[in-house]
This record gives C-alpha cells, structure tokens and sequence, in this order.
C-alpha cells in the first residue's frame, strides 16, 4: 500500500480535530507545552526518551490524539494502532536495537500510570520473561 493511502486512512481514524485532554501531560509534550527528548514525530504520533528510564533505551510513542487507555481505542482507530507498532520499530532501530521489548499497559492493574495510550519501547540489556 502506498504511503499516501496508508496516511490518507490514518486522516480517517484520528478525525479532523485532533482531540486533546487538558491536564493530560503526553497531551502537553505532543503540543509541546512540556518539554521532552523528542526522537520522532510525524503527522500521527510522537516518540520520546522515557523521564524514568528503566533500559539502557526506554522510550514512549504516542497517538498525537488523546486516547486513555488501548480499551478506549476504536475500530476506526486500527491504522493509527498499527503505526505506533511501526513508529516503535523504527525508533528501536534508530537507536541501533535490532531486538527490543514492546509494552502497552492498561490500567493499574498493569501497572499504568499515565492515562495517555502509550507504547513503551525498551531494549539495550537482556529483557526477562515474564514481565514482573
Ligand atoms: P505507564 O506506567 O505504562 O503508564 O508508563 C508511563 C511512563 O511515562 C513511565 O515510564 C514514566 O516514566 C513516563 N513519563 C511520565 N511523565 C513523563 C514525562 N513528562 N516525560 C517522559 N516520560 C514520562
Ligand atoms: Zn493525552
């Protein structure tokens, strides 16, 4: 598939207003009210170096569009679901891993903090399975 009709889709699923939540602080740094280590942004998602690393890399991508948690995502939201996946690779690879731990978590239960949908990219040391 092309580019232009991958981003043509993504359009479709993040709607023409891009909904923001105040007080939501991955809201602040994607409107760059918050400052953060940028390492990648394009029309539908930024990725960032994690405040409180827990690997050698730690870093976040992010839905420019708020959306609190993966149960809250919609069908309509598959492409811009996919895209953080792809995001998350590129990423890792720009940081020189060619293996790397992706982690979503959803609600406190799993361990999540911030209500911002969030894909956690880890990597740089030997990764335990399972997660604690
Ligand atoms: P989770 O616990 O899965 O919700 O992950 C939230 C992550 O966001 C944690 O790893 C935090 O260290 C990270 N975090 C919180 N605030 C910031 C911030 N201002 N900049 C970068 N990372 C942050
Ligand atoms: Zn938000």
């Amino acid at each position: 598939m092309s580019f232009g009709k991958v981003a043509r889709r993504l359009r479709r699923a993040c709607g023409k207003i891009m909904t923001t939540m105040t007080g939501c602080v991955f809201c602040r740094i994607v409107g760059r009210q918050q400052p953060a280590r940028v390492l990648y942004e394009d029309e539908f998602c930024v990725a960032f170096e994690d405040v409180n690393p827990r690997a050698p890399v730690h870093a976040l991508v992010v839905p420019r569009k708020h959306i609190a948690t993966l149960n809250d995502s919609r069908e309509t939201d598959d492409p811009l679901l996919g895209r953080l996946l792809r995001v998350a690779a590129r990423v890792a690879g720009d940081k020189g891993l060619s293996g790397f731990r992706t982690v979503i978590n959803t609600n406190a239960e799993a361990g999540q903090t911030v209500y911002h949908l969030h894909v956690h990219v880890l990597g740089g040391r030997t990764m335990r399975w399972p997660p604690g």
